[in-house]
This record gives C-alpha cells, sequence and structure tokens, in this order.
C-alpha cells in the first residue's frame, strides 16, 4: 500500500498520455502551435504499462488517462485493454475533450474503460467556438450521446467565466441532468499558459446564480473527490470543484504521471521526478522506489491561494487537469 507522510493512502495515478490537443482552449493552451510535443520524448504503452503494472501492484485501484487530449494518442484502446486485462477490477476512466468520440465510444467500452469526464463549456456552438478556437461543439455531443449509448458512465466539466459562458450554468446543468450526467463546475485557475483577460467565477459566485434556479442542501465532499457536491429537491447532485480551497487535501489519494513520465506528486505543486529512464531501461525496482519516493514527497495542502501562491507555470495540459 502507498501511504504518505501525512497517512492519506494514495491509491489512485492520473496518467496523461499525450501534452497534445485538437483544441485551443482560452483558459489552457490558447497560443500553443498544433504540432509542439515531439513524439519520441512520449513514454510508449508498453512502457507506461509496465509502470501501471507497479502502481497496481503497490495497492492502485483507479487509473484514469487524460491529456492534452487522450484520443489523440492512436490505439488508446490497446493501452485501456492491457490494464484492464492486468487487473479488472481497476476503476479505469478518462478525461476528454469528446470531440473523438463518436466512433471510438464502444472500442473504449469494449477494451475496459469504465467511466469517462467530457468538459462542456458551452450548448451554444459560437461560444464553444470562442472558448476552444475550433468549429467543436457537435462532435462533443455526438460523442457524449454515443458514450451513454454504449453503457459508458458519464460526467462532465464546466469551466464558467464571466462574460464568456457564465450565462450557460444553468443550460449546462439541466442538459446534462436530462442524461443523468453529473456535471461538476471548475473554478478558472489561473495559470501562465492561460489568455491573461479571463475572470473565472468562484465557488460563491455560481452557488448565488444557482439559486436563483434551484433549491439545494450543501452535501460537502464525497470520499476523495476534489469536488463539492449539493443535492437539489429532485435528487440531481452537482458539484463545484474549488482548487482555491484546500478543504479537498486531506482526503487527497491521487498522484500524476505526464507523458514524458515525470511523476508528480500534487498538481500544484513544481517538483517531480522521473520513472522514464528507469522504464525504459525495464529497472522496475528503481520505477517502484520513485513512486515511493514521490509518495512520501506529497505536500500536505495545495500551495494556491495561500501566502506564497503565485501564478502557476504548470500546464494543464501537462499535468492532465
Ligand atoms: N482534454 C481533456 C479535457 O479537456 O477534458 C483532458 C485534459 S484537460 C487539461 C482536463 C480538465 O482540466 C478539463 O476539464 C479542463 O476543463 C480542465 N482545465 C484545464 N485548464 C484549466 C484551468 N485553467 N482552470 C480550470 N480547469 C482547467
Ligand atoms: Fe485541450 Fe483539454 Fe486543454 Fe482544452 S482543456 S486545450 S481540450 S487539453
Amino acid at each position: 500500500m502507498l501511504i504518505d507522510s501525512y497517512d492519506r493512502v494514495v491509491d489512485y495515478i492520473r496518467v496523461s498520455v499525450t501534452e497534445r490537443c485538437n483544441f485551443r482552449c482560452n483558459y489552457c493552451m490558447p497560443e500553443k502551435p498544433f504540432s509542439w510535443v515531439p513524439k519520441e520524448n512520449l513514454l510508449s504503452f508498453e512502457e507506461l504499462f509496465e509502470f501501471m503494472k507497479v502502481a497496481i501492484d503497490e495497492g492502485v485501484k483507479k487509473i484514469r488517462i487524460t491529456g492534452g487530449e487522450p484520443l489523440l494518442r492512436e490505439d488508446l484502446d490497446t493501452f485501456i485493454k492491457m490494464i484492464y486485462d492486468y487487473a479488472p477490477d481497476i476503476d479505469l476512466a478518462m478525461t476528454s475533450n469528446g470531440y473523438l468520440l463518436k466512433g471510438t465510444a464502444k472500442k473504449l467500452k469494449d477494451a475496459g474503460l469504465k467511466r469517462i469526464n467530457v468538459s462542456i463549456d458551452s450548448l451554444k456552438p459560437e461560444v464553444a467556438q470562442q472558448i476552444a478556437q475550433k468549429d467543436v461543439l457537435k462532435n462533443v455531443l455526438d460523442g457524449i450521446e454515443e458514450a451513454l449509448a454504449v453503457g459508458l458512465k458519464v460526467k462532465a466539466n464546466m469551466v464558467p467565466m464571466k462574460g464568456v459562458n457564465a450565462d450557460e450554468i444553468a443550460d449546462v446543468l439541466e442538459y446534462c441532468k436530462a442524461r443523468d450526467i453529473t456535471i461538476r463546475f471548475i473554478e478558472y485557475m489561473e495559470n501562465a499558459h492561460a489568455k491573461a483577460d479571463i475572470k473565472g467565477l468562484k465557488s460563491d459566485e455560481l452557488l448565488s446564480i444557482l439559486r436563483e434556479h434551484y433549491d439545494f442542501e450543501d452535501e460537502g465532499f464525497d470520499g476523495s473527490s476534489p469536488s463539492h457536491y449539493y443535492r437539489m429537491k429532485d435528487g440531481y447532485r452537482f458539484g463545484i470543484i474549488e482548487p482555491y480551497g484546500d478543504d479537498f487535501c486531506k482526503q487527497c489519494n491521487r498522484i500524476r504521471l505526464t507523458a514524458e513520465g515525470h511523476l508528480i506528486p500534487c498538481l500544484y505543486f513544481d517538483e517531480a521526478m522521473s520513472i522514464a529512464e528507469a522504464v525504459k531501461r525495464g529497472d522496475i525496482k528503481t520505477a517502484a522506489l520513485v513512486l515511493k519516493e514521490v509518495v512520501k514527497n506529497k505536500p500536505e495542502k495545495n500551495r494556491w491561494g495561500g501566502e506564497d501562491s503565485e501564478l502557476s507555470s504548470r500546464a494543464f495540459y501537462e499535468t492532465g487537469g
């Protein structure tokens, strides 16, 4: 079992399989050229899988595949199947922008994927296009319908921004509610890569907008999820992710692996250790030692919003959000 210095059990790893993306979201990577990541720096699926086996053997029970856009990585279903065949009971999930889901959802489900989180920042084609810098909405919504149809459990993420999509909070919630999709509103996290003029909504602002439409009760945190949940009178539950708080740090059970093999103990810290060399030369023992060291170094709380907080240079497309 992996236990950190604050007695938290670490049993969840988020694996970014690529930094590349087919969107250029204004809060994530608006300025990146479309082909900037040298493919040779990426760990192969075989190398990633060798490390996944180490993590599973050490007690990891949940793996989330993310990016960049994970569906840009060819043959992703083979990687999912490798993990599933090794550990069928693993909670195997993915976070995706959904653009390429249509036509692939069944393959992913058949390979062993159980759940998928898709970003829905707007239901208006022109606003979705303004955010992603590409005409994306139809593909995303078709992809979500297909994911639901093949039996994947779906959650949605929305980053509400003032003057952009804040007026659609209730509409996105209604779209999700009608399909039994849990929506989580994510407070915009400032970072050095995003467009400078973005103003995100903080949770109190989100809640007051939602209270204009609905009655709901605070349910607090659910297990190790960073999402603060609220339940409406009809039973529907929505979440708010408040990265500027540190309430969820007490239950944090996760670490992150980048596509190049950097193991990161906390989204909000720049410290990382690489497993790349060890994995590339088949030295699984060293990879396991690095894993234990990273878990040991996991900080007690995130640094954002604290006295020494500064604009994060860590890119979400690198860490997988
Ligand atoms: N491309 C996939 C997607 O968009 O879902 C997976 C990777 S993306 C980095 C993972 C999550 O991070 C998405 O839900 C996205 O909205 C969120 N994200 C990215 N940049 C963010 C920011 N600056 N503030 C809050 N959330 C952010
Ligand atoms: Fe791509 Fe996701 Fe970042 Fe948008 S949030 S640019 S879809 S990685």
